[in-house]
C-alpha cells in the first residue's frame, strides 16, 4: 500500500470556475475527498470532476459540505469507481441529497435519449447509496473510521454551520499535528431563514476557501436591498404586471418565499399570489421538518403554511393560467434551457409592465446572464436555437446572496489566520483579488490558486 509522510492538497474538479467541485487531501496516507460536484451546464463526462486524478492515491473518505448539485451531483459516479469510500455529511444534507440526486438522475436519464450519456446508475442504486451516507451533527466531534485496515493516525471531523443553505457545513479536520478547514459554500451574514455562518474559534493551519462573489466589488446592505426589492415589486404591481423570479430549487426558493412572506406581513408589499412548485416544494418540506434541528433566524416559520399557488409545469405556456398580478418563483435560477424559468422568461420578456428579477449567482454563459445584461428594446436569443425576442419587460438584479461578499471573506482569513490559504469555487479575477489583498494584509499567509491535478504540500 502506498504510504507517505506528508499532508497535501489536489484539485480534482472545478478549476477557475464554479462547477464540478472536488478536492483531495492526503493526510499522512489517509485519503479524504471533499465534495463530489457535477457541473450544472456541461453535459456527459465533461460535467464530472477528473476522478482519474485519484488513481494511485489512497482513498478512504468522501465528505460532502452540502447538497447543491455542484457539490454532490457526481457522488454516485465516485462511489461506482471507489465503492469502499465512507461517506459523511450532516443529517439535513443527507435528507436533501436523496431528493436532489434522484432529481438529477431523472434529468440525466432524459438526456440519455439525446446521446452522450454519463455512465449509468439506477434509482434503486441511489436508494442504497443514500442509505450508506453517515451523518454527523453540527458541532459534534467524530473520529473518522474507514474500511481500510491501515489507519495512520486519528483524524477528527467536525461540521460547522456555514449559513449558506439548510444543512450546509464548513468542514474542520483535526489531527494531533494539524487543523484544516474547508469553508464549503459560506455566508457570514444572516439571510431570511439561515442564521449566518459559524467559524472555528482557534487559528487553523490550512484553509480551503470558496470565492464565489470575490470578483464583485459591489457591496450592498441587505436591509437597503430589501427596501429596493419591495419598492420595485410595488412599481410593477401598480402598473398591472407580474414578476418572474428565477430561483434555485434548493435554498433560494425557500429564502425568497420567506422574504416575500415577511414583506407581505409587514405591509411593505400587497398580498400577492405567489406561485411555487416542483422540486423546490419538496425541499421546502425538508426545511420545515428540520426547523428545530437547524440554526434559524426564526424556528417557528413553516414554509408550507405560507399561502402559495401551484406552479403547474404543464401550464407554463397557457396565457390564462397565471393570475395578474402575481409573483412566480420558478427554477432554474440561471434560466437554463428547457427549465420552467426559461420557458416563462420568453413569455415575460415580451410583456411591457412585467418584470424579471434575479436574486442569485448567474454564470456568464447562462441565459439568465444574457437577460440581465440586455437593454430595453434590444432583440436577444436566449440560446442558439431559441426564438428572437425584443426585450420589453423590466429586468433587475437584487443582491440576496447566500455567499459571503469579498470583504467578509477577507475578514474570515483575518480571524482564522491560516498559514496556507487555498482558493477555490470562483472566477479567476476574484481569486486574484483575494490573493493580492491577503498578501498585503497577512504577509505570513501563503496563498495558493490551485491548478487541476497538481499536488500542493500543506505540511510535512
Ligand atoms: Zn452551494
Ligand atoms: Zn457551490
Amino acid at each position: 500500500m502506498f504510504k507517505n509522510e506528508k499532508i497535501s492538497f489536489r484539485l480534482i474538479g472545478g478549476e477557475n470556475e464554479i462547477g464540478s467541485n472536488c478536492y483531495y487531501l492526503d493526510i499522512h496516507g489517509t485519503g479524504i475527498i471533499l465534495d463530489a460536484g457535477l457541473h450544472p451546464e456541461k453535459k456527459g463526462l465533461e460535467a464530472l470532476p477528473n476522478f482519474e486524478l485519484l488513481e494511485n492515491q489512497n482513498t478512504d473518505y468522501v465528505i460532502i459540505s452540502h447538497s447543491h448539485i455542484d457539490h454532490i451531483g457526481s457522488l454516485p459516479y465516485l462511489i461506482q469507481r471507489y465503492p469502499h469510500l465512507k461517506i459523511y455529511t450532516t443529517p439535513q444534507s443527507r435528507d436533501i441529497a436523496e431528493v436532489m440526486l434522484h432529481n438529477s438522475l431523472y434529468i440525466s436519464n432524459k438526456e440519455i435519449i439525446d446521446g452522450d450519456p454519463l455512465p449509468h446508475y439506477t434509482h434503486e442504486q441511489l436508494d442504497l447509496l443514500t442509505e450508506t451516507i453517515n451523518v454527523v451533527k453540527f458541532n459534534e466531534y467524530n473520529e473518522l473510521i474507514g474500511y481500510r485496515h491501515l489507519r495512520n493516525e486519528q483524524i477528527n471531523l467536525k461540521f460547522l454551520d456555514s449559513g449558506h443553505i439548510l444543512g450546509s457545513a464548513g468542514i474542520l479536520l483535526e489531527t494531533s499535528s494539524i487543523r484544516i478547514f474547508y469553508t464549503g459554500d459560506t455566508c457570514a451574514s444572516k439571510q431570511t431563514i439561515m442564521a449566518g455562518a459559524e467559524y472555528p474559534e482557534k487559528p487553523i493551519d490550512a484553509m480551503i476557501m470558496e470565492t464565489t462573489t470575490a470578483a464583485s466589488g459591489i457591496i450592498t446592505k441587505r436591509s437597503d436591498e430589501i427596501k429596493r426589492f419591495a419598492k420595485s415589486i410595488n412599481k410593477i404591481v401598480d402598473a398591472g404586471g407580474s414578476i418572474l423570479i428565477p430561483v434555485f430549487a434548493l435554498g433560494k426558493q425557500q429564502e425568497i418565499l420567506a422574504l416575500l412572506h415577511n414583506l407581505i406581513k409587514k405591509g411593505s408589499i400587497p398580498e400577492l399570489d405567489i406561485y411555487t412548485g416542483g422540486l423546490g416544494n419538496e425541499i421546502s418540506d425538508i426545511y420545515d421538518s428540520h426547523r428545530y434541528t437547524s440554526r434559524r433566524t426564526n424556528n417557528k416559520l413553516k414554509l408550507k403554511e405560507i399561502p402559495q399557488l401551484k406552479l403547474d409545469y404543464e401550464n407554463l405556456l397557457n396565457d390564462k393560467y397565471f393570475k395578474v398580478p402575481s409573483i412566480v418563483l420558478a427554477p432554474s435560477g440561471m434560466v437554463f434551457d428547457g427549465t420552467p424559468s426559461f420557458i416563462l422568461a420568453q413569455r415575460w420578456l415580451k410583456q411591457k409592465n412585467f418584470a424579471i428579477f434575479f436574486v442569485g449567482y448567474l454564470d456568464p454563459d447562462s441565459p439568465g446572464f444574457k437577460i440581465l445584461h440586455s437593454k430595453k428594446n434590444e432583440v436577444i436569443k436566449l440560446t442558439e436555437s431559441a426564438e428572437e425576442i425584443k426585450v420589453m419587460c423590466e429586468v433587475d438584479y437584487f443582491r440576496f446572496s447566500s455567499h459571503s461578499n469579498r470583504e467578509e471573506l477577507i475578514n474570515l482569513v483575518k480571524i482564522t489566520k491560516p498559514k496556507i490559504l487555498i482558493l477555490v469555487h470562483g472566477e479567476p479575477d476574484g481569486m486574484i483579488w483575494i490573493q493580492t489583498k491577503v498578501q498585503e494584509k497577512l504577509p505570513n499567509t501563503k496563498v495558493i490558486i490551485p491548478k487541476l491535478g497538481e499536488e500542493y504540500k500543506i505540511s510535512d
